[in-house]
């Protein structure tokens, strides 16, 4: 009998950054049997045995999936269907499939047309953790320590299954939260997902100028703060952008709004309207993040 927080033999799809972390954190904490690993890039796979982050790999999605208690799809949101429709055909019946997507509306799409009545096993989660990097050796044990793992279950979840997913991210240190699809695609394109859009187009601006060697030269903290997440992969980004396009738009579009308004101020020269604001969102960033 196997304890209720251990996974026998764990399948990741996709061995990069998030997926690599996870295996780490598990082996750390002895809650993982085998990890077997299946991607495009064999000599990532290669590197993923080397670093310890896999006990094996496979070609084929049947052959990884094949036996495994638990399976975690950790490829970009633009290739969750297709693996989706592959671990269909070969999982076993009993099986617990999870997902670490950055937006959930697709996803749960994707998962209802592949998984038919299976997708009562299906458990959709999100690691509010990461970085820039990517790739199986940008992947380390302690990513997921203290941090949020949001999980999205369907009103046809099964709890049992749900449970699983929830105690393997425990293991990792993470806390767990609930939020329905929709509300999370709606949190996360504000918190996270606008925010990356800024950072690429003030890179991207800034760059398109005759002198942007010279401005990037004299880049200062402030500069560096806002943009590293510009660094982050453009893959990944596109994806989550045509996953969550609506709820982003929306906030784009206030967001222009915004910075129409400061404009206003400034070629109006109304020092009492840009005081009041940076007040304003000085005192909320201070009071809801802290100060530094
Ligand atoms: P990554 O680029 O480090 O890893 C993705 C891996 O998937 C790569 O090894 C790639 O070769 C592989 N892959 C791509 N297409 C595939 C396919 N069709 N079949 C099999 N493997 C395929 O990316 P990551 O940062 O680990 O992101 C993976 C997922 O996690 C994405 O869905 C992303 O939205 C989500 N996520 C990322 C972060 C972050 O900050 N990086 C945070 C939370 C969630």
């Amino acid at each position: 009998m196997i304890a209720k927080d251990m996974i026998d033999k764990l399948c990741i799809i996709g061995v990069g950054l998030i997926g690599s972390s996870l295996s780490l954190a598990l082996k750390r904490e002895a809650a993982v049997g085998e990890v077997i690993g299946y991607g495009r890039n064999q000599a990532n796979l290669e590197k993923g045995l080397e670093l310890g982050v896999l006990d094996r790999y496979e070609t084929t999605i049947a052959a990884a999936v094949e036996g495994a208690d638990v399976i975690v799809v950790a490829v970009p949101l633009g290739a969750m269907q297709t693996v989706f429709a592959e671990i269909a055909k070969s999982a076993r019946n009993d099986a617990v499939i999870t997902d670490v997507g950055s937006a959930k509306g697709s996803v749960v799409q994707a998962a209802l047309a592949e998984f038919g009545d299976s997708v009562s096993r299906f458990v959709p989660g999100h690691p509010i953790a990461g970085g820039e990097q990517s790739g199986v050796e940008a992947g380390y044990a302690t990513l997921y320590q203290g941090r949020r793992v949001i999980l999205t279950p369907l009103a046809q979840t099964d709890a049992a299954a749900s449970a699983r997913i929830e105690a393997m991210w425990r293991r990792c240190g993470a806390d767990i939260e609930y939020l329905d699809v929709e509300h999370h695609d709606k949190v996360l394109a504000a918190t996270s997902h606008l925010p990356h859009m800024l950072a690429y187009a003030l890179v991207h601006q800034l760059s398109s100028l005759n002198d942007h060697e010279e401005i990037f030269r004299y880049a200062a903290g402030g500069f560096r703060d806002f943009t590293r997440i510009a660094s982050s992969d453009p893959v990944m980004w596109r994806d989550v952008c045509i996953a969550n396009g609506d709820a982003l738009v929306d906030l784009i579009e206030q967001y222009q709004h915004e910075l129409n308004s400061i404009a206003q101020a400034i070629r109006t020269a109304d020092a009492d309207e840009l005081l009041r604001l940076f007040s304003h969102a000085k005192s909320q960033r201070d009071l809801q993040i802290g100060s530094c």
